[in-house]
Protein backbone atom coordinates (compact mmCIF):
# COMPACT_ATOMS: atom_id res chain seq x y z
CA UNK A 1 0.00 0.00 0.00
CA UNK A 2 0.90 3.31 -0.79
CA UNK A 3 1.49 6.01 1.47
CA UNK A 4 -0.99 8.37 -0.42
CA UNK A 5 -3.48 5.00 0.11
CA UNK A 6 -2.78 4.91 4.10
CA UNK A 7 -4.11 8.85 4.65
CA UNK A 8 -7.25 7.77 3.77
CA UNK A 9 -7.79 4.77 4.06
CA UNK A 10 -7.89 2.69 7.88
CA UNK A 11 -11.40 3.60 8.57
CA UNK A 12 -13.57 1.15 8.63
CA UNK A 13 -16.79 2.61 8.34
CA UNK A 14 -17.46 6.36 8.10
CA UNK A 15 -17.14 9.47 5.87
CA UNK A 16 -13.55 10.93 4.58
CA UNK A 17 -13.65 14.77 3.84
CA UNK A 18 -10.70 15.51 1.20
CA UNK A 19 -9.55 18.37 -0.22
CA UNK A 20 -10.62 21.12 2.46
CA UNK A 21 -8.02 24.31 1.91
CA UNK A 22 -5.73 23.64 5.36
CA UNK A 23 -7.27 27.10 6.89
CA UNK A 24 -11.10 26.05 6.95
CA UNK A 25 -10.16 22.56 8.45
CA UNK A 26 -11.53 23.53 11.64
CA UNK A 27 -14.24 25.72 10.02
CA UNK A 28 -15.35 22.26 8.68
CA UNK A 29 -15.84 20.99 11.99
CA UNK A 30 -17.96 23.71 13.47
CA UNK A 31 -19.84 23.59 9.99
CA UNK A 32 -20.71 19.98 10.51
CA UNK A 33 -21.13 20.53 14.10
CA UNK A 34 -18.31 17.88 14.94
CA UNK A 35 -17.45 19.44 18.16
CA UNK A 36 -18.03 16.78 20.74
CA UNK A 37 -19.37 14.06 19.05
CA UNK A 38 -18.33 10.47 20.48
CA UNK A 39 -16.88 9.00 16.77
CA UNK A 40 -13.23 9.00 16.34
CA UNK A 41 -12.19 11.73 13.86
CA UNK A 42 -8.93 12.27 12.43
CA UNK A 43 -7.32 15.25 11.22
CA UNK A 44 -4.54 16.11 8.62
CA UNK A 45 -3.62 19.58 8.15
CA UNK A 46 -1.19 20.61 5.46
CA UNK A 47 -1.16 17.79 3.62
CA UNK A 48 0.48 18.58 -0.37
CA UNK A 49 -2.29 18.62 -2.50
CA UNK A 50 -2.42 18.99 -6.47
CA UNK A 51 -5.45 20.97 -6.39
CA UNK A 52 -4.97 23.40 -3.38
CA UNK A 53 -1.39 24.24 -2.16
CA UNK A 54 -1.89 22.97 1.34
CA UNK A 55 -4.97 20.98 2.28
CA UNK A 56 -6.42 19.10 4.95
CA UNK A 57 -8.51 15.85 4.85
CA UNK A 58 -10.95 14.90 8.10
CA UNK A 59 -12.27 10.89 8.97
CA UNK A 60 -14.74 10.43 10.70
CA UNK A 61 -15.98 6.74 12.05
CA UNK A 62 -19.17 5.70 12.04
CA UNK A 63 -20.61 8.76 10.66
CA UNK A 64 -23.32 9.50 7.73
CA UNK A 65 -24.19 12.67 6.61
CA UNK A 66 -27.17 13.76 4.77
CA UNK A 67 -26.40 15.54 1.58
CA UNK A 68 -27.65 19.01 2.65
CA UNK A 69 -25.30 19.30 5.80
CA UNK A 70 -22.52 18.43 3.08
CA UNK A 71 -23.23 20.86 0.97
CA UNK A 72 -22.88 23.22 3.99
CA UNK A 73 -19.18 22.85 3.69
CA UNK A 74 -19.21 23.98 0.13
CA UNK A 75 -19.42 27.66 1.13
CA UNK A 76 -15.70 27.38 2.34
CA UNK A 77 -14.34 23.89 1.00
CA UNK A 78 -16.21 24.12 -2.70
CA UNK A 79 -13.68 21.52 -4.20
CA UNK A 80 -14.23 19.47 -1.22
CA UNK A 81 -14.95 15.43 -1.95
CA UNK A 82 -16.99 13.08 -0.01
CA UNK A 83 -15.79 9.53 0.22
CA UNK A 84 -18.43 7.48 1.78
CA UNK A 85 -16.54 3.95 4.12
CA UNK A 86 -18.19 0.82 4.17
CA UNK A 87 -16.31 -1.76 5.69
CA UNK A 88 -12.83 -0.62 4.30
CA UNK A 89 -13.71 0.29 0.79
CA UNK A 90 -15.57 3.69 -0.70
CA UNK A 91 -19.19 2.57 -1.47
CA UNK A 92 -19.98 6.01 -2.70
CA UNK A 93 -18.09 9.70 -3.54
CA UNK A 94 -19.95 12.65 -3.26
CA UNK A 95 -19.47 16.28 -4.83
CA UNK A 96 -20.60 19.16 -2.92
CA UNK A 97 -23.15 21.80 -4.21
CA UNK A 98 -23.41 25.35 -3.07
CA UNK A 99 -26.51 25.84 -1.65
CA UNK A 100 -28.73 28.73 -2.79
CA UNK A 101 -29.57 29.56 1.02
CA UNK A 102 -27.69 29.58 4.06
CA UNK A 103 -29.86 29.46 7.74
CA UNK A 104 -28.58 29.86 10.58
CA UNK A 105 -25.22 29.03 10.80
CA UNK A 106 -23.66 32.72 9.49
CA UNK A 107 -23.62 36.07 11.02
CA UNK A 108 -24.84 38.84 8.78
CA UNK A 109 -22.11 41.68 9.10
CA UNK A 110 -23.90 44.73 9.15
CA UNK A 111 -24.03 45.91 12.86
CA UNK A 112 -27.72 47.71 12.25
CA UNK A 113 -29.32 44.22 10.98
CA UNK A 114 -32.51 42.98 12.58
CA UNK A 115 -30.63 39.58 13.03
CA UNK A 116 -28.16 40.93 15.66
CA UNK A 117 -30.42 43.09 17.61
CA UNK A 118 -33.31 40.54 17.85
CA UNK A 119 -33.36 36.48 18.34
CA UNK A 120 -33.83 35.75 14.63
CA UNK A 121 -32.25 32.90 12.82
CA UNK A 122 -29.71 34.40 10.35
CA UNK A 123 -30.92 34.08 6.59
CA UNK A 124 -28.58 34.29 3.50
CA UNK A 125 -28.79 34.01 -0.51
CA UNK A 126 -25.40 32.78 -1.38
CA UNK A 127 -24.47 35.38 -4.82
CA UNK A 128 -21.91 34.44 -6.51
CA UNK A 129 -20.71 30.53 -7.06
CA UNK A 130 -17.80 28.79 -7.80
CA UNK A 131 -14.46 29.73 -6.18
CA UNK A 132 -15.61 33.04 -4.65
CA UNK A 133 -18.96 33.01 -2.75
CA UNK A 134 -20.70 36.08 -0.89
CA UNK A 135 -23.55 35.71 1.37
CA UNK A 136 -26.45 37.94 0.92
CA UNK A 137 -28.09 39.24 4.33
CA UNK A 138 -32.60 38.48 3.49
CA UNK A 139 -32.98 41.27 5.95
CA UNK A 140 -31.07 43.49 5.35
CA UNK A 141 -29.48 42.54 1.81
CA UNK A 142 -25.77 43.54 2.60
CA UNK A 143 -23.86 41.51 0.47
CA UNK A 144 -20.69 39.49 2.96
CA UNK A 145 -17.78 38.01 1.69
CA UNK A 146 -17.84 34.35 2.68
CA UNK A 147 -14.50 35.04 4.86
CA UNK A 148 -16.28 37.49 7.24
CA UNK A 149 -19.33 35.32 8.29
CA UNK A 150 -17.78 32.40 9.72
ZN1 LIG B 1 -28.34 41.53 7.67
Amino acid sequence: MSRKELVVSALENGTVLDHIPAENVYKALDLLDLKGIESQITIGINLASKLHGRKGIIKIADKFFEDEELNKLALIAPKATVNVIKDFKVVEKKTLETPDEVIGIAKCRNPKCVTNHQPIKTRFKTVCKGDKISLKCHYCEKISDIKHVF
